[in-house]
């Protein structure tokens, strides 16, 4: 994985674009009550890209690293990072949408009680997340998923 993809912290009215960023493949963390320095802090320590919907952080950031998002809708917002992203398929679903952490490989004969029936059947490539259980596979869901970011970014 290349060493030089993005980094983000989100502020809190913005989990639905954390997700999003994370799907992609990119770390992307959100913390729940905490205040502006803090954020700044572990921005510049992880050297991260703020991205905020308000306006006021923008006096206070003391970096360039910050991206004032302006529409209220994820994917317009995501639309909106376009040019700190780069899009690479292999990178998509690599991460827990949740926790943010990195997805590890597992085998379907592991994870078979876990899923549907018709799910552990037609698929053969799963992946977890070891901090929340989650599992992930390529299913319809992940094709809509694809869809929905091509849509996005060519428009
Ligand atoms: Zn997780």
């Amino acid at each position: 994985m290349s060493a030089k993809l993005a980094r983000f912290i989100l502020t809190e009215n913005l989990n639905r674009l954390a997700k999003w960023i994370r799907l992609l493949g990119y770390d992307a963390v959100l913390y729940k009550s905490i205040s502006f320095h803090n954020l700044k802090r572990i921005a510049a320590k992880d050297r991260r890209i703020i991205l905020t919907r308000d306006r006021k952080h923008l006096i206070y950031a003391e970096t360039d690293k910050i991206i004032l998002i302006k529409s209220t809708e994820h994917l317009k917002q995501l639309k909106e990072i376009e040019d700190v992203l780069v899009l690479r398929e292999e990178l998509f679903f690599t991460r827990c949408i949740l926790c943010n952490k990195l997805l590890y490989a597992i085998s379907g004969a592991k994870i078979k009680h876990l899923v549907p029936e018709y799910i552990y059947k037609n698929h053969s490539n799963f992946k977890v997340c070891r901090k929340c259980g989650r599992i992930y596979w390529r299913g319809t869901h992940y094709q809509k998923m694809l869809k929905t970011v091509k849509e996005v970014f060519n428009n």
